[in-house]
């Protein structure tokens, strides 16, 4: 079973980047983001209690992002491997994972400014059927409001708006950088590697590739 984590800022491309990456080696993507936020459309229990720290841009809590993962982890389409978009956030959240075995982990920082992230957070537009990313700058859908994939409505996510893009950013800062220090100091040399995600989405993947080959 191979784990990929992909560490970088909000809007640094994780997410995109998780999408081609299952497209083309068949590890599924596990975004803890979109674990919450389908507990939340469902308005389940979990749901009602995480919504507004959300939409803050406040990080959940340990205890809740690590039983969602944990039960996505056990269906059985994970057979490969899997990708960690947004997970882990903290370094409590990256000692929990490396208890989850893997038989082989690369981690992948994915490595921006901030000017750029809130450029491409502003005009990101998501699918509300499949979750595809479309950017308003530079990858357009084919047809205004609509996925090229599905067809489905594109959104805008309710946290994509400045004032809580900029306390994301700060969040990210505070608890979230040092987790990239956490798999320096566990000896991840070999499997830990910088990208330059102020490039485009092709080019970001083909330093991917350079790395998963
Ligand atoms: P994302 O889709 O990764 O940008 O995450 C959206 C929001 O979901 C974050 O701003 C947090 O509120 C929450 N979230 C996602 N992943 C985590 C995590 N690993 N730990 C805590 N909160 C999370």
């Amino acid at each position: 079973m191979v784990r990929v984590i992909l560490l970088g800022a909000p809007g640094a491309g994780k997410g995109t980047q998780a999408n081609a990456i299952e497209d083309k080696y068949g590890y599924k993507q596990i975004s803890t983001g979109d674990l919450i936020r389908t507990e939340v459309s469902a308005k389940t229990e979990i749901g009602l209690k995480v919504k507004a720290i959300m939409e803050k841009g406040e990080l959940v809590s340990n205890d809740i992002v690590i039983e969602l993962l944990k039960n996505r982890l056990k269906q059985d389409d994970i057979v490969g491997g899997y990708i960690m978009d947004g997970f882990p956030r903290n370094r409590h959240q990256a000692e929990e994972l490396s208890r989850m075995e893997a038989d082989h982990e690369v981690v992948i920082y994915l490595e921006v400014n901030e000017d750029v992230v809130i450029q491409r957070l502003l005009s990101r537009l998501t699918c509300s059927v499949c979750g595809t990313i479309f950017n308003l700058l530079s990858d357009t859908p084919k047809q205004a409001g609509k996925c090229d994939e599905c067809g489905g409505a594109l959104i805008q996510r309710a946290d994509d708006n400045e004032e809580t893009i900029r306390n994301r950013i700060r969040v990210y800062k505070e608890q979230t950088q040092p987790v990239i220090d956490y798999y320096l100091e566990k000896g991840h040399e070999g499997s830990f590697h910088q990208i330059d995600a102020s490039k485009s989405v092709d080019e970001i993947f083909v330093q991917i590739e350079g790395v998963l080959c």
